[in-house]
């Protein structure tokens, strides 16, 4: 049977860097759920759909056909046969993903691509609900978060180095204002399942929280 490991947390926490690392360490898929939403919110707004039109937003999902493939072992999003990986991190998308991931049918949509995935591979997860929705006999489940002006910092880096220029204070209210959503809406808002571990990574490096995973993974598995 196929081993999942679910890593969920609130936006910049560094889930996807350490499911990333802890993937690589173990030889697993690394599945990124939250690239998955973002395709949806893409093709939300190709459309011309608003956040708030959510009728709409229920029709065109169901059109959208998304699927993920890999490259190089990166994780690479296809939306209707071209890969749209490198749109998915502009902030105009996460937001639209933040809003458009409330809708139930664009949320069974992707939860039921996610759970194949995990029934076939050995997999690294992450999202806001893995270990409460979408996998939830996961064999290690880890919420990691980090105080939000941490997360706002490292989310500011990742756009610096990517040459998008920002406002360190915008991405911490957007921040404040994803989680917020992310938290209190009423389909899989994310919190920590029960049997997840919590981990704050605002005063641990990378190497430690992979190891902490790892070290939960053997423990599982023995
Ligand atoms: O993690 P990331 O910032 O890429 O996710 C974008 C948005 O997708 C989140 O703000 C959240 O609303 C949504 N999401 C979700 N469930 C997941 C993963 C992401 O609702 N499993």
């Amino acid at each position: 049977m196929a081993i999942n490991i679910a890593i969920d947390g609130p936006a910049g926490s560094g889930k996807s860097t350490i499911a990333k690392a802890v993937a690589k360490e173990l030889e697993f898929i690394y599945v990124d759920t939250g690239a998955m939403y973002r395709a949806m919110a893409l093709h939300l707004i190709r459309k011309g759909i608003l956040p708030e039109e959510s009728e709409k937003i229920m029709e065109a999902c169901e059109k959208a056909d998304i699927s993920i493939a890999y490259e190089n072992g990166l994780q690479q999003v296809i939306l209707d046969g071209e890969n749209v990986t490198e749109y998915l991190r502009q902030e105009e998308v996460g937001n639209m993903a933040s809003v458009s991931s409330a809708n139930l049918k664009v949320r069974e949509k992707l939860v039921q691509l996610q759970r194949t995935l995990a029934a076939k591979e050995n997999v690294v997860m992450d999202g806001r609900d893995i270990g409460t929705c979408v996998l939830p006999n996961a064999d290690v489940k880890v919420y990691l978060t980090a105080s939000a002006h941490t997360r706002a910092l490292r989310r500011y880096k990742e756009l610096e180095e990517n040459g998008v220029s920002c406002v360190l204070e915008e991405i911490e209210a957007d921040i404040n204002e994803r989680d917020y959503r992310d938290m209190h809406r009423d389909i899989s808002p994310l919190k920590k399942a029960e049997d997840a571990v919590l981990l704050d990574s605002s005063n641990m490096n990378i190497m430690e929280v992979k190891r902490e995973i790892i070290r939960l993974y053997k423990e599982a598995i023995a």
